[in-house]
């Protein structure tokens, strides 16, 4: 039971995260959008997010997309 709330718990918080902080700062350039092996001779965007710093949060769209499609569903019903 006390594992189920943990569970619950971190899946609450994990939603909230994805849905106010959808991006995160890349985990391969750190944010700073170039690729962490650069030099002089060599050097670029980073490969991950492809130089604009950022990474999606794993599932943040799956979080969008359910909560849209909830109020979707609530304000239709509410119009019947
Ligand atoms: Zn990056």
């Amino acid at each position: 039971m006390l594992l189920f709330l943990i569970v619950l718990a971190a899946v609450a918080v994990w939603v909230v995260r994805c849905y106010f902080w959808p991006f995160t700062s890349c985990r391969r350039c750190r944010g700073k959008r170039t690729n962490p092996g650069s030099s002089r001779k060599r050097w670029g965007p980073c490969k991950v997010c492809g130089g604009t710093g950022q990474r999606q949060v794993l599932g943040s769209k799956t979080v969008h997309r359910v909560v849209r499609d909830t109020l979707t569903y609530h304000c239709n019903r509410k119009d019947r």
